[in-house]
């Protein structure tokens, strides 16, 4: 199915995981990709990857956290392809994880930073070239924290919510222009976010999901593809769980 064939995507936090999983599946469907990361190795080798399959994509760095690098990015990836119809703002890290009383500043400005400011960041540069296009798509990442609580990772929880609430309101304020918006809330997805859980508590992680696993970053890539595809043409503002029935119970 190669319904994406003329499209042109961004993904940030593409070298890894799920972002990763969004830029090859995007690749697959024939869009030409802009893979980013802060890591330049690990993105070299997904689009060394992508183009061994046949398509199109280049790497670009940019730490998220600066909104000179979004804007140099977004200019990038319309230098290169052209244009941008499909943007998954995915990059993010899981912080300090500390009681609320115990979280230093300096924890709590990053993690708001990296993963929230930074969605502000993309979402901003991003709607600039929609906005004269006329059409674009955009999926933001949260996850099942943008929607329920967890000890030690208030910062995490709260930059979560933050993306749901960004993604709302643009969404709204650019439906009319022909830019979608939406939110993806995946469970616990086995990706190197994860690497310094210990066994112990991933199982904990698992027994949290009625369908008894963690999740494939490949089934989160299913649904940000479908977001960003003219399927869900009629789909906008909306928060969409990927998570094995966590929310569920
Ligand atoms: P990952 O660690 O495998 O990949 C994240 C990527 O983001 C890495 O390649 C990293 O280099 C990059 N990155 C980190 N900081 C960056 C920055 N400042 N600028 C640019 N790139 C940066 O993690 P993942 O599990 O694939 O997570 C991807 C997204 O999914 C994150 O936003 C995460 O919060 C969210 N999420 C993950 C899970 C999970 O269980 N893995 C669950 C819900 C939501």
């Amino acid at each position: 199915n190669k319904d994406l064939q003329g499209k042109v995507a961004l993904v940030t936090g593409a070298a890894s995981g799920i972002g990763q999983a969004v830029a090859l599946l995007y690749g697959q469907r024939g869009a030409r990709v802009m893979v980013s990361d802060i890591d330049e190795t690990q993105g070299q080798q997904v689009v060394a990857e992508m183009q061994a399959a046949g398509g199109n994509a280049q790497f670009y760095r940019a730490d998220v956290g600066d909104p000179a690098q979004c804007r140099q990015l977004v200019q990038a990836t319309v230098a290169a392809f052209g244009k941008l119809d499909m943007a998954c703002n995915n990059a993010g890290i899981t912080g300090e994880m500390s009681l609320t009383a115990d979280m230093s500043l300096e924890g709590w400005q990053r993690i708001i930073n990296v993963n929230l400011n930074s969605v502000f960041f993309c979402v901003k540069y991003e709607l600039e070239v929609m906005l004269k296009q006329g059409h674009g798509a955009i999926v933001n990442m949260s996850s099942i924290l943008g929607q329920v609580g967890t000890p030690t990772l208030a910062g995490y929880v709260t930059a979560k919510h933050g993306v749901i609430g960004l993604t709302q309101t643009a969404a709204i304020e650019y439906a009319a222009q022909g830019i979608r918006l939406n939110a993806v809330g995946p469970g616990y997805i086995d990706t190197p976010l994860l690497k310094d859980f210990s066994p112990e508590t991933k199982a904990g992680l698992v027994a949290l999901h009625p369908i008894g696993r963690l999740g494939k970053s490949e089934e989160v890539a299913e649904l940000v593809v479908w977001l960003s595809s003219d399927q869900a043409s009629f789909v906008t503002g909306a928060y969409y769980p990927v998570d094995g029935g966590y929310l569920a119970r």
